[in-house]
């Protein structure tokens, strides 16, 4: 029940209608009992200044950040995160009396699934992402951040794998940067101890399409993850399977980049389980 007690948090993006958050978080604050509401608030890119002012106008807790605000965001907040700031993207704000501090909770989600799926632990691994957009911008400087020991990131716009070379550079990892060349791509995937496909390329409703990587590209003892999760098992993942690789879809990153929100703006412990009951039914209604 909404009463004047109630906490407000939501979602700044636009669109926000085919979001998952609302369902996870109001289900989370359900779950514990609590008087908080999560809001899908649909902001227009020229009325985001006034968005950011209603954080605080408004007391929020906090808010997610999603397209197209993610970067546009930065300038607007008090302090942000040594992975905000090198990401170059906020995806959580939380409001402390005031003060609108930016986050960036994918690469630690990320990180977070891929602990809690299959123990894997990124010091002193090499790792291997396929394309450079703004998810592999998250997960690389994450890795780096969590003592990856080098990085190769291979995209189709080289420029944008060398920006992201650069970022992990900047806090101190070591990366490299190619475009797609087939002579050196079935050594660095190999060698590599975790694979990231972090391109469109597989997703609804193109399920059928996946990138010019196959089975023998792969082997037993690595990790591989597809930051896709519709559809949860890609041409990609079977590959990788077949090839004895331990898989892992993006609805772990989807899951817990959320609980990482929930966890900043309340300071207590989510309800993991619920939460991605929750996302597991959406993904359901979504299969075609
Ligand atoms: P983005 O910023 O638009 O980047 C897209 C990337 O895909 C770019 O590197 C682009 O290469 C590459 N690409 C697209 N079509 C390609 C093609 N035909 N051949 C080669 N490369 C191609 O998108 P994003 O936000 O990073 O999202 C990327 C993927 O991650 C999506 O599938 C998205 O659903 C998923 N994602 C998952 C989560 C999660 O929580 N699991 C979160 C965010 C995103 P160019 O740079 O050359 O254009």
């Amino acid at each position: 029940m909404i009463n004047g007690s109630t906490t407000i948090c939501g979602l700044l993006g636009y669109p926000v209608a085919h979001s998952f958050s609302p369902q996870m978080h109001n289900t989370a604050f359900e779950t514990l009992v609590m008087n908080w509401v999560y809001l899908p608030l649909a902001v227009a890119p020229q009325d985001l200044p006034a968005a950011v002012s209603a954080i605080t106008a408004f007391n929020m807790a906090g808010v997610n950040v999603t397209v197209p605000h993610k970067e546009a965001v930065l300038p607007l907040l008090d302090e942000l995160t040594t992975a905000a700031k090198t990401i170059g993207a906020v995806n959580v704000i939380v409001n402390q009396a005031g003060k609108l501090t930016g986050h960036n909770t994918d690469g630690a989600g990320f990180i977070k699934a891929l602990h809690r799926e299959v123990a894997f632990n990124a010091v002193g691994k090499g790792v291997v992402i396929l394309g450079a957009g703004g998810a592999a911008k998250a997960v690389a400087v994450q890795l780096a951040l969590s003592g990856m020991k080098s990085l190769t990131i291979i995209n189709r716009t080289i420029a944008k794998a060398e920006d992201i070379a650069n970022r992990v550079k900047g806090v101190g990892g070591v990366a490299q940067a190619l475009t797609w060349d087939e002579s050196v791509l079935k050594q660095v995937i190999t060698e590599a101890d975790l694979v990231v496909q972090a391109t469109n390329i597989g997703m609804h409703p193109d399920t059928d399409q996946c990138l010019p990587v196959n089975t023998s590209h792969f082997r037993q003892g690595q990790v591989v993850c597809d930051l896709v999760y519709n559809p949860v098992n890609t041409v990609f993942l079977q590959r990788a399977a077949k090839a004895g690789a331990q898989t892992v879809n993006g609805l772990g990153m989807l899951l817990y980049q959320g609980v990482l929100a929930f966890e900043l703006w309340t300071g207590r412990s989510a309800p993991v389980k619920v939460m991605q009951q929750v996302l597991n039914r959406a993904m359901e209604g979504k299969k075609c």
